[in-house]
C-alpha cells in the first residue's frame, strides 16, 4: 500500500509526472518490506557451535534467521528491510539513518563531459572513460550468452503440460540480463567514485534537449567501417546506462560538496574549441575535427567536451552575475 500511495502520487505529479503504476504480476520485482525496524534483528559474529565464527545472519519475521553475505558495513540507525528476489537470486537491503555533516561546498576542478557513441564518455582534458577490453569483451560475451538464451527461450513450449521448460529457460534469460546489467553497473559505479573523487563541478550535455538535437550524430556522420560496429557494440551494451552513470555521478559528486551542470548541447560538436567557429565541415569523419578556418584540429569528442566546459563556465558566470545584481 505505502508503494501504490507513492507511485499515485509521483504519477500525478504535475511538474514532473512518472509512469502510472500498472498491476503486478507475479514474479515481477517481487519483493516485501519489514516497515518496523524493532522486528529485525542482525546478528553480525554468529558461531557455530565449535565456536567458529559463520556468516552473519539476519532475522525476518516469519522466515526465522537467514545467513546473509554483507556487500558494505551497516552504519547508523536501521529503519527499514526490504527482501527482493531477482532472478532467482534473493537480497535485502537495509535502510539506516545517520547524521552526515554537510560538506563543504566545492568549486574546482571543473572538467567538460561529452557523452559519445565510440566511447562511452569523453572528458575535457582529452581522458576517455571507456571499460578495459577485457571488461567489454566480457561484456560482449555476456550480451551473446543472453542473445543465445533468448533465441532458445523463443522455441519453448509456452503453454500446457511441458511449461516447465519454458519457466526454466527464462529464469536462464533472466540470469543472463542480470550478468550483463551487474558488468554495466560494477563500470558505472566505479567510474563515478572515481571522477566524484578528482573533480568537483562536471558540465554534461542535457539529454533531453541532446536527443533531439544530435540523434543522427554516429550514423549520418560515419562513414568508417568499424565505427558503426563499436558503435553498435557501445550503444547496446553501455549507452542504454547514460542516465544512470549520470544520476550515480550527480549524488556522489553532491556528496562531496560539488556537483553536476547541464548545459544545452547545440553546437558542441560543429563548433571549433580554439576559435569558436561554428561549422558542419569542421567535423570531415565521426572521430576527427578540423576546424575550417584556424585548422585546429583534434579528437572530434575531446573538441565536443571543450565546448560543454566553455558553455558551463558561460552559464555559470551568467547566473552569479545575475545573484550579485539582484543581491546588489
Ligand atoms: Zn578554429
Amino acid at each position: 500500500m505505502k508503494n501504490l500511495d507513492r507511485a499515485l502520487w509521483e504519477a500525478l505529479d504535475r511538474r514532473n509526472p512518472k509512469r502510472f503504476p500498472r498491476f503486478r504480476r507475479k514474479g515481477e520485482g517481487d519483493s516485501l518490506r519489514y516497515p518496523d525496524p524493532l522486528q529485525i534483528r542482525l546478528d553480525l559474529s554468529a558461531r557455530d557451535k565449535d565456536g567458529r565464527i559463520v556468516l552473519p545472519r539476519i532475522f525476518l519475521p516469519k522466515v526465522g534467521w537467514v545467513k546473509v553475505r554483507l556487500s558494505r558495513q551497516i552504519a547508523g540507525e536501521i529503519k527499514n528491510t526490504t527482501v527482493t528476489c531477482k532472478a532467482g537470486r534473493w537480497a535485502v537491503s537495509i535502510q539506516t539513518e545517520t547524521d552526515v555533516p554537510e560538506p563543504e561546498r566545492r568549486t574546482s576542478p571543473e572538467i567538460g563531459l561529452d557523452l559519445g557513441v565510440v566511447s562511452f564518455a569523453t572528458l575535457s582534458d582529452g581522458t576517455r572513460l571507456h571499460p578495459d577490453p577485457a571488461i567489454l569483451s566480457a561484456m560482449k560475451r555476456a550480451e551473446d550468452r543472453l542473445r543465445w538464451e533468448q533465441r532458445k527461450l523463443s522455441r519453448k513450449c509456452r503453454k500446457g503440460p511441458k511449461s516447465r521448460n519454458f519457466a526454466q529457460q527464462k529464469l536462464r534469460v533472466a540470469r543472463a540480463h542480470e550478468k550483463l546489467s551487474d558488468m554495466r553497473r560494477d563500470f558505472f559505479q566505479k567510474t563515478s567514485t572515481a571522477m566524484s573523487e578528482t573533480q568537483a563541478v562536471v558540465y554534461i550535455e542535457d539529454l533531453k534537449i541532446r536527443n533531439m538535437t544530435r540523434s543522427a550524430r554516429g550514423t549520418k556522420d560515419a562513414p568508417g567501417k568499424n565505427v558503426r560496429q563499436k558503435s553498435g557494440l557501445n550503444r547496446s551494451i553501455l549507452s542504454q546506462g547514460w542516465g544512470t552513470f549520470l544520476s550515480l555521478l550527480e549524488s556522489k559528486l553532491a556528496r562531496r560538496g560539488g556537483r553536476l551542470v547541464r548545459v544545452d548541447p547545440r553546437n558542441t560538436s560543429r563548433t571549433c574549441a580554439a576559435c569558436g567557429h561554428v561549422s558542419p565541415e569542421n567535423r570531415p569523419d565521426q572521430a576527427t575535427f578540423r576546424c575550417v578556418v584556424c585548422d585546429h584540429a583534434d579528437h572530434a569528442d575531446v573538441n565536443a567536451a571543450k565546448n560543454i566546459l566553455r558553455a558551463g563556465h558561460a552559464r555559470c558566470a551568467c547566473s552569479e552575475a545575475k545573484t550579485s545584481e539582484s543581491a546588489a
